[in-house]
């Protein structure tokens, strides 16, 4: 079995604390791999190398350490197929929705080459007689985040990418589920040019996770996870006075009004709800038809579509709509959740628990489930399921349905499904919810704008990439300076380059 690793100034670094955590093989349920869980005295060494690092990188002109996003860019694309292999095997997506995973992290780095732009800082000529005040971006120092299972690729580049741009260096601790695509991240930035002890992978659970907490050489944090963790992390990391942003879970709620494109709202939840086995924090795990009629039609719809979906492993290649669920335990927690909804009294309209898969009996694979005449009190609906089941609650009016979602804890995501322009406005003016999507079901911004979830699903001012990405990972330092007056003699006359 393959024993992982660190990856801490420029090298794979064995664990020495003597724990380990199994990383399985969702689709055969095999273990394939250990991951090291770090000691406070591992992440400690890890701390130091990045802190020595530090200084001279972000003493670097901006344009070169976007040149190594760039050739970080083409790497990330020659080695595709790779990195979407090793991502499924740990956890589990299809091999297209791996892809799509590196995908969505590489357009951060193709943003952030804007780095040199983003950095330029604020001028204001004759702020007073004689007087220039200027404000510039300086980089935190050493950082870090802690990342989530369920995009292991992506969530990562989302953070290291502007962090590195901006002059940082950067500790990740990603999950322990499926930690190998991480490390490989890591090698690539390197060859990419990015020097030694800039970028360390440090593996681990809570201990790993405390030792950055209270670490006093971490400037900022970033987090992207289920929210009681995102809370915690928020607590303590601010009363450590570490700056900190964190992401939490989600339950995003799709409203299908009476006149909505009934064949385009159907095919846009089957893929927002079921796709990567709902592990998704922008999956569609509620929809919400307004009226009676709509919901008729719309289960209708859904039913025959839900139950053509193929459910298997990634190594079937394109023949698959999604995979396992990442863990077994996972999959207990999904299916003791499903038969909470049966208890607590809601209609199960497409039944997937008894999915078996010839040939991988032992895999976390999690039939398609579709709910409906779910009311806001049971579990199903108040708790994120994180898997492939969609509960339909039935609203009586517009109203109704915004109000459903305006009073839910999550904010994440949410959509609106109708032809009606007028509706829709209102619907995006008044929601509560970060992101909104008008008859888009993952309205998942693209890097330059930011992501971010309102109410339990984000904590802190600032969200992910785009513009505030340069904000969280810099300090504004203003300058106010007179100079004696008089020209004085003495010039350089020569063609300089910037070094
Ligand atoms: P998780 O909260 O279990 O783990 C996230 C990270 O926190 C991991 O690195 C883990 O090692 C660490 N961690 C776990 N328990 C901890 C503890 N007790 N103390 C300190 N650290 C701990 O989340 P997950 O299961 O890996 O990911 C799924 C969750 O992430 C879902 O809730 C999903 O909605 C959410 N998510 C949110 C976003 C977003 O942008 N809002 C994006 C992706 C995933």
């Amino acid at each position: 079995m393959q024993e992982l690793t660190h990856y801490i100034n420029g090298q794979h670094v064995k664990g020495t604390s003597g724990r380990f955590l199994d990383v399985f093989n969702p689709a055969t349920g095999e273990v394939q791999a250990r991951c090291p869980l770090a000691s406070a005295e591992e992440l400690d060494q890890a701390v130091r190398a990045a802190a020595a690092a530090q200084p001279a990188w972000g003493a670097t002109n901006p344009q070169r350490r976007a040149r190594v996003m760039m050739e970080f860019v083409r790497l990330l694309n020659r080695d595709m197929d790779k990195l979407a292999e090793a991502l499924s095997r740990e956890h589990g997506k299809t091999l297209p929705d791996a892809k799509g995973d590196v995908q969505r992290g590489l357009e951060v780095v193709e943003y952030c080459i804007g780095a040199p732009q983003m950095l330029k800082g604020e001028f204001t000529d004759s702020a007073g007689p004689g007087i220039d005040m200027y404000s510039m971006r300086q980089p935190l120092g050493v950082t870090a985040g802690i990342t989530p299972f369920n995009f292991p690729a992506m969530i990562p580049m989302w953070m290291f990418a502007p962090a590195l741009a901006c002059g940082n260096a950067f500790i990740l601790k990603p999950s322990e589920r499926d930690p190998s695509v991480p490390l490989m991240l890591a090698e690539l930035m390197e060859e990419a040019g990015l020097p030694k002890g800039l970028l360390q992978v440090v593996n681990g659970d809570k201990v790993a996770v405390d030792a950055i907490l209270d670490h006093d050489v971490i400037q900022s944090i970033g987090f992207v996870g289920s929210t009681p963790i995102a809370q915690y992390i928020y607590g303590r990391g601010c009363s450590n006075g570490k700056r900190v942003q964190c992401f939490g879970g989600a339950k995003n709620h799709m409203i299908v009004m009476p006149d909505a494109d009934m064949d385009q709202a159907a095919d846009a939840l089957i893929g927002a709800g079921y796709g990567a086995a709902g592990e998704r924090c922008m999956a569609i795990s509620v929809a919400v038809p307004v009226g009676d009629e709509t919901a008729d039609r719309l289960i209708d719809k859904l039913v025959p579509r839900i139950e053509k979906l193929k459910v298997g492993p990634y190594t079937a290649g394109n023949d698959v709509d999604y995979g396992p669920v990442v863990t077994g335990e996972a999959k207990k927690r999904i299916l003791g959740l499903i038969e909470s909804g049966i208890a607590q009294g809601a209609d199960l309209v497409v039944d997937g628990r008894d999915f078996k898969l010839q040939g991988y009996e032992d895999g976390f694979f999690v039939g398609p489930h579709l709910f409906d005449r779910v009311t806001p009190d049971m579990d199903i609906y108040r708790q994120e399921i994180f898997g492939p089941v969609l509960s339909t609650v039935r609203a009586g009016s517009y109203k109704e349905a915004l109000k459903l979602a305006m009073d839910h804890e999550y904010g994440n995501g949410t959509a609106i499904f109708t032809r009606d322009g007028d509706a829709a406005r209102d619907f995006a003016a008044r929601i509560n919810i970060g992101m909104v999507g008008i008859n888009v079901p993952i309205p998942v911004p693209l890097a330059y704008h930011t992501f971010g979830g309102w109410k339990k699903s984000g904590f802190g001012d600032l969200n992910q990439h785009g513009p505030d990405a340069f904000k969280f990972y810099t300090r504004t330092k203003t300058v106010t300076a007179r100079w004696p007056s008089g020209i004085k003699e003495g010039g350089e006359f020569n063609f300089k380059a910037m070094d």
